[in-house]
């Protein structure tokens, strides 16, 4: 674990966050679309830990360990509950090898059950039996603080929280903004994280399914109304008034894009450098990204941010393109109007 904690990171300025794992590795051939389950975590973990250290190159504080979904509702659903512990403690330590590398942060880290509906008061129980179990495994592991994120219900981040709060851990509860103004459960998403800060949590927020352009504002009224930690983890793609998050944006054939033809709506590194400058102009204390992150937007969040990084090493020199470059040469000079376009 690291000497310097979580709080103390967010007293000293915007700690850099970085998410989207399930996403990224899907694309990468790793993880089934559709149930997003990490199998990737037992069955391919050079591949996880490859992606954990890209973003930590780029600039990540924290590793967050890739228990996205492995829990019990969800692993049942693909006919490998028997790997829920093996998986859940394999993540957490291969997050703390890469963290390690580079004395980042590990987070532990919960999400949404789909086991919840406040309708049904003995949901709840399930619902904290499956957090306990994560959790329990995760600090035996060993982590830093939790995240609980792209929580749809209050009443469900909150049985998070008391989790969380349970194993003397910081926790960071963010919301997935979803829906127009409200949680599943009806709370307008200011109101959801006065409740969540009064509650104990140490940092708040929002993170997943919308864009910068209109994760923004609802940041806004958050900062006004708590005075804890704020977190802001948007997807990096172009969701609009008309489109306010990934779930709603179609192809130009009407065609739904979430959650796999996306590509076309993607934010460039900087679209997201411009939006961590925003978040961190706005107050926010937990700059981040979400589902579709690359590291090249990570690293290009860190240079924004003012840091150099280790992958700054190799951040664009156009400089020295061919063709960009002021003493280009005549032959190739000859064509720079064919690149005008
Ligand atoms: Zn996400």
């Amino acid at each position: 674990m690291s000497s310097l904690s979580i709080m103390d990171r967010l007293a000293a300025g915007p700690v850099l966050g970085a998410e989207g794992y399930v996403f990224e590795l899907e694309r990468r051939g790793y993880i089934k679309a559709g149930p997003f389950v990490p199998e990737v975590v037992l069955d391919f973990p050079g591949a996880v830990r490859e992606l954990h250290r890209e973003f930590l190159r780029a600039g990540a504080d924290v590793m967050v360990a890739l228990t996205y979904y492995a829990h019990r509702e969800k692993l049942r659903d693909v006919g490998r509950e028997g790997d829920l512990e093996a998986m859940n403690r394999q993540a957490v330590r291969i997050a703390r090898e890469v963290a390690r590398e580079g004395g980042a942060l590990v987070a532990g880290n919960v999400c949404n059950t789909w086991a919840y509906d406040p309708d049904e008061p003995a949901t709840r129980g399930t619902v904290r039996a499956m957090y306990a179990e994560q959790l329990g495994w995760a600090v035996e592991e060993g982590v830093d603080f939790v995240i609980s994120e792209t929580n749809d219900y209050l009443g469900e981040a909150l049985i998070a929280l008391e989790v969380i709060a349970d194993l003397g851990l910081p926790a960071m509860v963010t919301l997935a903004p979803t829906q127009p103004d409200r949680t599943r459960d009806g709370y307008g998403y200011a109101e959801a994280c006065r409740i969540l800060a009064a509650e104990g949590a140490q940092v708040v927020g929002l993170n997943c399914d919308r864009g910068p352009l209109t994760m923004l504002p609802l940041i806004t009224e958050i900062r006004e109304r708590v005075d804890c930690a704020v977190a802001v983890q948007p997807v990096p793609y172009r969701t609009d008034a008309a489109a306010p998050t990934m779930e709603t944006l179609r192809a130009p054939d009407g065609q739904r894009a979430f959650p796999i033809a996306l590509d076309s709506f993607g934010c460039t590194r900087f679209e997201m450098s411009d939006f961590a400058l925003q978040a961190r102009a706005l107050g926010a204390d937990y700059v981040g990204i979400c589902c579709g992150a690359g590291p090249h937007h990570v690293r290009a969040m860190a240079e924004a941010l003012g840091r150099e990084v280790p992958a700054s090493k190799y951040s664009p020199s156009m400089d020295l393109h061919p063709m960009f470059r002021a003493d280009v040469a005549a032959k190739d000079a000859a064509f720079l109007n064919t690149w005008v376009g």
